[in-house]
């Protein structure tokens, strides 16, 4: 495995072996076993997997976590190399931006300004600009996400067909704990008692899909009762939204199959998203 930091050597590497699929899988690092669920998926189906590892500034807001971001730069190796993936590309800041970003890559107006996107206004700008330039850089066939950010998925995928880019977007399944609680990197700020509760977040979205599943069409309601009882479990909510899951915007008819609960809270200091398929 290789660990590459400059754009010019990725390139050159890249262009040595030759390969027929190259897949990217770009992460901000700290990786868990969600991350590696993804390595795992691109190795099955592409000859050469890059992983990038970069906590990219533009994605956070003023007031998030980019100084506390947890870095764990030598175990992410170790990682990586367990799943046998081909080079990681972990470039500094000015690799991936020469110049103060003037520019940024705009993300679809609609699917940024809903839901995760009026809470953080920059965030999926941020995101399309520094994937725009991973794209760039590493050029894959495939670019693998996870859908653990359901959100990003949907900004990502209309990025690339207004942009006509040649990637193919393959969506890997949310990696959970046993207890439920999708694996993400900023779990490991809960306290242990805040850890115990997390899961009712994984809970509340599933009851609310068993009900829909039995017939209970009232979506509001739904919508309602479940933020009350992550009120109730000590949660402060963003949002629990049932929505189209093609286009995300709220389901014209409640007979409409197709769709996704989305879902953010805070625990303490801690935001936690997740989501369900129906
Ligand atoms: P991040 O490092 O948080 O930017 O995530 C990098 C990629 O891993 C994104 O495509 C995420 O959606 C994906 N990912 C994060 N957590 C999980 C999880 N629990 N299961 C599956 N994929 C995940």
């Amino acid at each position: 495995m290789d660990i590459i930091s400059s754009a010019v050597n990725l390139k050159k590497k890249c262009k040595e072996f030759n390969a027929k699929t190259i897949a990217l899988v770009p992460t901000m690092g700290n990786l868990h076993l969600g991350h590696v669920s993804l390595i795992e998926l691109a190795k099955k189906i592409a000859d050469i997997v890059i992983i990038s590892i970069f906590v990219n500034k533009l994605q956070f807001g003023k007031n998030e976590d980019f100084d506390q971001y947890p870095r764990t730069f030598r175990a992410d190796c170790i990682k990586v190399k367990k799943t046998g993936a081909d080079i990681i590309y972990a470039p500094e800041e000015e690799d991936i931006y020469p110049e103060q970003q003037i520019f940024r890559v705009p993300a679809d107006p609609f699917l940024s300004s809903i839901l995760e996107g009026k809470t953080r206004p920059d965030f999926f700008s941020g995101v399309c600009t520094v994937v725009h330039r991973l794209l760039q850089i590493t050029k894959p066939n495939l670019l693998l996400l996870g859908k653990k950010d359901f959100q990003q998925v949907a900004v990502l995928k209309e990025m690339i067909f207004r942009f006509k880019l040649p990637q193919k977007i393959i969506v890997g399944e949310i990696i959970r704990d046993t207890d439920g609680l999708a694996l993400s990197s900023r779990n490991q700020y809960l306290s242990n008692e805040e850890r115990k509760q997390a899961p009712i977040l994984y809970q509340t979205i599933k009851n609310i899909k068993n009900e829909i599943l039995n017939g209970n069409r009232n979506f509001l309601d739904l919508e309602k009762n479940g933020i009350k009882k992550l009120e109730d479990s000590g949660f402060c909510v963003d949002y629990i939204s049932i929505r189209n899951s093609q286009s995300l915007k709220e389901p014209f008819s409640t007979a409409l199959n197709q769709l996704v609960i989305l879902s953010a809270a805070t625990l303490g200091n801690t935001r936690l998203i997740d989501n369900i398929e129906i």
